[in-house]
C-alpha cells in the first residue's frame, strides 16, 4: 500500500509561526483598542441550531442558500457551522436577557468562521473573522462609533491603502419601496441582464449592483439608487453618522451602491476596501441591523456591528506595512557535553522564571554550530556549558563579542545586572 499524503481540505490552511505571530499582533491592537472603548468579549459556540442563521442571515442570501456547512447531530438536530458572527451574538443577547443591562450592550468577538465558497486567493471555507457589535441602541452615534473603532484599528496597525465606503439602506420600508422602484427598472432592461440577475429581480433585486457581468454592469450604472427614496429619518440618520465621522477627520466615499451580503441591514451599511486585494478586497465591513433581534424572537432592539476578516487584513498588511519579526531570545543556553544536559536545562527554567527570555539549545549540535545558531537567533547573549558539571560556563555578549567565565550560580544575577546596565 503506498503511503497516503494528506493535505489540509480545499479552502482552508494552516497557520505557521510566522503567521500566527503576525495574527496574534493583529489580535492584541484589536482586543487594546476596543477593551479602552468599553467593549465585553464574548465567545459563542462554532456551531448553531441551523434556524438561526435561516432566519438571521435570510434565506434569499448566497451563504443561507449555498455556502452553509450544515449537518445532522446524532440527535437527528440540524445544526450549521457559523458563516458568521452577528446571529450568534444576538441569540446570546436574548437568552442572556442583556437587555436588562444598562443600554447599549457593547460586544466584541473573534473566531473561525465557515462557508462554502469557491475557494481562491482572500476568499477560505474557514476563516477568521474578529467583530464587534453594539446591541440596544438607534443612536447614530453607535454608528460613527464603530466605524472609527474599525478605522483606529487599522491605523494603529499602519494599514494603507483602505478606503472606507459609506452607503444607507434606510428604513425597512424605505428599503422596500425601493425594492420595487428597482424591480421595475430591472424588469424595463430585463434583456440585457445576465441570467442570474433576472432570476433573483424577484427575490434580492439589490444583489444585481453586485453583478461582475458587463452589460449588467452597464444597466446598474443608470439604475435608480436608494438615496433618492429616504424619508426625513432615514436622510437625519445618514447625515448624523456623515457629520461625525467628518468632526474626527475619518474620510469616506459614499456609494450609493454598496450592497452587502447580508440581509439584515437597515440604515448605515459600510466596507473599508484595500485596493492592492485584487478581486476579493473588503477587507471589513458591517451596518445597522434595526430588525434582527426582534426577528430572533427578542424585543425591539436597535443595533449594529461589524466584521472583519482577520486573513485579508493580514494580506492587506502584508503589502502595506511591516509585520512584526520574531521574538529574538535574551539568552540561548547550549550544553555541549552530555554531562552538563540537565544544568542547562535547570537553568533555562531558573532564568524564565526570573522574566528572563531565554531558549534552550535542543538540536544537539556541535560547538561550531551552537555559535552559528546564535547568530542566527539573535540572541543577546550565549550561554555554553561543556566539560564536567559544576564547571564554570562560558557567557558570550553576542553584540560586542566580550566572553566571560561565569560560574553556574551566577549567571541569571549577571544577566539581570548587565539588563539594569550596571
Ligand atoms: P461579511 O461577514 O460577509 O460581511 O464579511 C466580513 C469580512 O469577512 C469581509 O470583509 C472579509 O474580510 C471576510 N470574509 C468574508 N468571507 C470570507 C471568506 N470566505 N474567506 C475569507 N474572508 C472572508
Amino acid at each position: 500500500m503506498s503511503a497516503m499524503k494528506f493535505q489540509v481540505p480545499r479552502g482552508t490552511f494552516d497557520v505557521l509561526p510566522e503567521l500566527a505571530q503576525t495574527r496574534q499582533h493583529i489580535l492584541q491592537v484589536v482586543g487594546r483598542t476596543l477593551a479602552r472603548a468599553g467593549y465585553g468579549q464574548i465567545e459563542t459556540p462554532i456551531f448553531e441550531q441551523t434556524d438561526l442563521f435561516a432566519r438571521g442571515v435570510g434565506e434569499s442570501t448566497d451563504i443561507v442558500q449555498k455556502e452553509m456547512y450544515t449537518f445532522t447531530d446524532a440527535g437527528g438536530r440540524s445544526l450549521t457551522l457559523r458563516p458568521e458572527g452577528t446571529a450568534s451574538v444576538c441569540r446570546a443577547y436574548i437568552q442572556h436577557g442583556m437587555h436588562k443591562l444598562p443600554a447599549p450592550t457593547k460586544l466584541w468577538y473573534v473566531g473561525p468562521f465557515f462557508r462554502y465558497e469557491r475557494a481562491q486567493a482572500g476568499r477560505y471555507r474557514q476563516f477568521s473573522q474578529f467583530g464587534a457589535e453594539v446591541l440596544g441602541s438607534e443612536d447614530p452615534t453607535v454608528d460613527a462609533e464603530l466605524i472609527v473603532l474599525m478605522a483606529t484599528i487599522f491605523e494603529e496597525l499602519e494599514l494603507g491603502n483602505v478606503r472606507l465606503r459609506l452607503g444607507t439602506l434606510g428604513s425597512p420600508e424605505t428599503r422596500l419601496r425601493y425594492r420595487s422602484t428597482l424591480q421595475k427598472y430591472l424588469h424595463a432592461n430585463e434583456g440585457a441582464l445576465s441570467p442570474q440577475v433576472r432570476e433573483r429581480i424577484a427575490l434580492n433585486p439589490l444583489r444585481a449592483f453586485d453583478a461582475s457581468d458587463p452589460a449588467t454592469q452597464t444597466v446598474m450604472k443608470e439604475a435608480p439608487t436608494l438615496l433618492s427614496e429616504l424619508d426625513d429619518h432615514d436622510a437625519d440618520h445618514f447625515q448624523t453618522v456623515r457629520a461625525m465621522l467628518d468632526s474626527v477627520g475619518v474620510d469616506y466615499q459614499v456609494d450609493p451602491t454598496l450592497v452587502r451580503g447580508l440581509d439584515y441591514y437597515t440604515q448605515t451599511v459600510f466596507e473599508f476596501c484595500c485596493d492592492d486585494l485584487g478581486a476579493q478586497s473588503g477587507v471589513g465591513g458591517g451596518g445597522r441591523y434595526d430588525g434582527l433581534i426582534e426577528q430572533l424572537g427578542g424585543a425591539q432592539a436597535g443595533a449594529a456591528g461589524w466584521a472583519v476578516g482577520l486573513e485579508r487584513l493580514t494580506l492587506a498588511l502584508a503589502k502595506t506595512a511591516h509585520t512584526p519579526h520574531e521574538i529574538s531570545p535574551e539568552l540561548y543556553i547550549a550544553a555541549i557535553s552530555s554531562a552538563r544536559k540537565q544544568e542547562a536545562f535547570e537553568l533555562t527554567f531558573q532564568a524564565r522564571q526570573a522574566g528572563i527570555c531565554t531558549q534552550l539549545e535542543l538540536g544537539g549540535r556541535s560547538r561550531k554550530g551552537v555559535f552559528k545558531h546564535a547568530d542566527r537567533l539573535q540572541t543577546q547573549k550565549l550561554a555554553v556549558l561543556d566539560g564536567a558539571t559544576g564547571e564554570p560556563m562560558l557567557l558570550r555578549d553576542m553584540e560586542s563579542r566580550e566572553e566571560q567565565t561565569v560560574p553556574a550560580n551566577e549567571v541569571i544575577a549577571t544577566l539581570l545586572r548587565a539588563r539594569r546596565g550596571l
